[in-house]
C-alpha cells in the first residue's frame, strides 16, 4: 500500500492536494471516495477498520481517496469553504469553471474514469439508518451493484429515480459516472456520533471488505447468507416554522399521514408545536434536540419502493 498526494491548488504556502491511497495494480479498478462533504466524518472510522483488515496482496486496484474536502473538514461544513461550492453538485464541471471547486471535481472525475466502480462514502447529518443510494444503472453495471448491494451490511436501500424529487442529487458525480459506464455505489452512514459502538463500525468495514471481494479484488472470506436490504423512496419532512425540536418519535418506526414526529418550542414563547409526518412509511431519519430553521429538513420518511404514496 503507498500514499502520494495528488496536486490541486497552490494557496501561497498552504498548497492544496488530496491524498490518496493505492493498492494493487491493474484490473479489476475500485475507486473509494470518502468525505466529499466536509462535515460527513463517520466514512473515516469505516477506513480506518476497512485498512486494517485488508491483504497485503489484493488482484487489480484499489484507490481510496480518504479526505476529498479537506478545507470543508477542518471547516467542520459541509462545503468547500473557499467557494462555498457543494463538491458533489455541478457534475460534470463545464470548461469555464474555476477555482478550488473545479479543480478537485476534474481531478475527482478523471481518477473515477479508469475505475470500473466507485464506491463514494457519505454520512447523514441527522440520526438515521444506514443506506446505499442506488442510482438508475443500465443492465450490466446493475448486475454488479446489486451483487454488491446483497453485501453491504447496510440497512436500507434508497432508490434514487431519476425524476423532480430527486432532481437537486441529479448534478452529483455518481450520475456524471454512471453516464461513463462506472458502477456507482454511494453509501450514507448515520453520524459518528449517533453510531453504536465500534461493532457497527466494523460491520460496515466487514461489509465493504465483502463488497471488495464481491468485484474482484480478492477471496471471498466468508460464504454467508446474501440478500439486498429491503428498498424505499425517500420523502423528506420540510419544516414550515423555525425552533428548537424536541423528537418524540423513533426511527425504524412506522408513521401514519398526521402521526406526530416530535415537537417545536417557539423560542420567544417557549410554546410547543406538534410536527406532524405529511407522508406515511418507515421513519428513516430524524432530526435530535436541535435548532430546526423554516425550510431545513426534519426527518425523512420511506416509503416501500413500488407502493403509493
Ligand atoms: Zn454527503
Amino acid at each position: 500500500m503507498k500514499s502520494r498526494n495528488i496536486a490541486i491548488a497552490d494557496l501561497g504556502g498552504h498548497d492544496l492536494s488530496l491524498p490518496m491511497i493505492e493498492h494493487g495494480s491493474g484490473r479489476p479498478e475500485v475507486l473509494i471516495i470518502n468525505n466529499l462533504h466536509g462535515n460527513e466524518i463517520t466514512g473515516f472510522y469505516v477506513l480506518d477498520a476497512l485498512l486494517r483488515e485488508l491483504p497485503n496482496s489484493i488482484q487489480g486496484r484499489l484507490r481510496i481517496i480518504p479526505c476529498a474536502n479537506l478545507l470543508g473538514l477542518v471547516a467542520k461544513q459541509r462545503a468547500n469553504p473557499l467557494d462555498g461550492a457543494d463538491l458533489n453538485r455541478g457534475f460534470p464541471p463545464s470548461d469555464k469553471e474555476r477555482g478550488v471547486q473545479a479543480a478537485i471535481k476534474r481531478v475527482l472525475l478523471e481518477l473515477s474514469g479508469s475505475a470500473q466502480v466507485l464506491i463514494d462514502l457519505h454520512t447523514f447529518t441527522r440520526p438515521s439508518l444506514s443506506a446505499v443510494l442506488r442510482l438508475p444503472h443500465p443492465p450490466k453495471q446493475s448486475r454488479t451493484l446489486e451483487r454488491c448491494l446483497a453485501v453491504l451490511n447496510v440497512e436500507t436501500v434508497i432508490d434514487i429515480p431519476d425524476n423532480f424529487e430527486e432532481r437537486p442529487v441529479q448534478s452529483a458525480l455518481g450520475f456524471a459516472l454512471v453516464q461513463k459506464g462506472v458502477t456507482v455505489i454511494p453509501i450514507e452512514f448515520p453520524p459518528a456520533h449517533c453510531v453504536k459502538d465500534n461493532a457497527e463500525i466494523e460491520s460496515f468495514a466487514a461489509g465493504l471488505l465483502s463488497a471488495l471481494a464481491e468485484l474482484g479484488l480478492m477471496k471471498k472470506i466468508v460464504k454467508r447468507e446474501q440478500h439486498v436490504p429491503p428498498s424505499f423512496l425517500r420523502q423528506q419532512v420540510i419544516s414550515d416554522a423555525s425552533g428548537l425540536f424536541l423528537p418524540t418519535a423513533t426511527l425504524r418506526q412506522s408513521v401514519m399521514v398526521g402521526d406526530v414526529l416530535g415537537f417545536l418550542i417557539h423560542p420567544r414563547s417557549v410554546t410547543k408545536t406538534p410536527v406532524v409526518s405529511p407522508y406515511r412509511g418507515m421513519l428513516f431519519e430524524l432530526a435530535q434536540r436541535q435548532m430546526i430553521v423554516f425550510g431545513d429538513k426534519i426527518a425523512t420518511v420511506a416509503r416501500s419502493s413500488g407502493s403509493k404514496a
